[in-house]
């Protein structure tokens, strides 16, 4: 037996022992007057996010990103003084060592060649959003797929209840 039909019952049986008229809670919306039922969003067909287009690629599926091999930054290291600007070189005595600006790079840095020294990449595959769209949490359900309405409970009319008669 279900709390429903327990309720019911508790109803029937309060009411048989009072033995005349009274106000019976109606069992269906146990005295509220409407009931609830849950509908699938109608917004999101139950799936409970849309599909948006992509913001960074306005759908096209191609973007600007960072470069991924200097960050974003441009530069890279200098390979030749390993990106401090500075490299050890030998004196024409071929024993002192003498500290030179690294004539490769520019304080370290050099263009990185990837990018062209840009730190961007041109139309490369958009890396947040699938296909030029993206899922964004249905704004109608909260992304649970399911709304809850509420309407007036057919068995009493909206009323909650009604007067038992003898
Ligand atoms: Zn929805
Ligand atoms: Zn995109
Ligand atoms: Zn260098
Ligand atoms: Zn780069
Ligand atoms: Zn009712």
């Amino acid at each position: 037996m279900n709390k429903f039909a327990i309720f019911a019952l508790t109803v029937l049986v309060a009411g048989l022992a009072q033995g005349d008229e009274g106000w019976v809670m109606c069992q269906e919306c146990v005295g509220a007057g409407y009931i609830e039922i849950e509908i699938t969003c109608d917004m999101c067909e139950g799936f409970g996010f849309l599909w948006e287009l992509c913001p960074t690629c306005h759908g096209t599926e191609l973007t600007d990103i960072a470069c991924i091999v200097c960050d974003g930054d441009g530069t890279i290291d200098c390979g030749w003084c390993g990106g401090d600007g500075w490299w050890t070189v030998t004196a024409e005595d071929g024993i002192t060592q003498i500290d030179e600006l690294c004539p490769h790079c520019f304080f370290g840095q050099i263009d990185c060649d990837f990018c062209e020294g840009s730190g961007i990449l041109h139309n490369e595959p958009c890396p947040v959003c699938t296909g030029g769209e993206i899922e964004v949490d249905c704004s109608n359900c909260y992304g649970y797929g399911v709304v809850i309405i509420t309407e007036p409970c057919s068995a009493c009319d909206g009323q909650g209840g009604y007067w038992e008669e003898e």
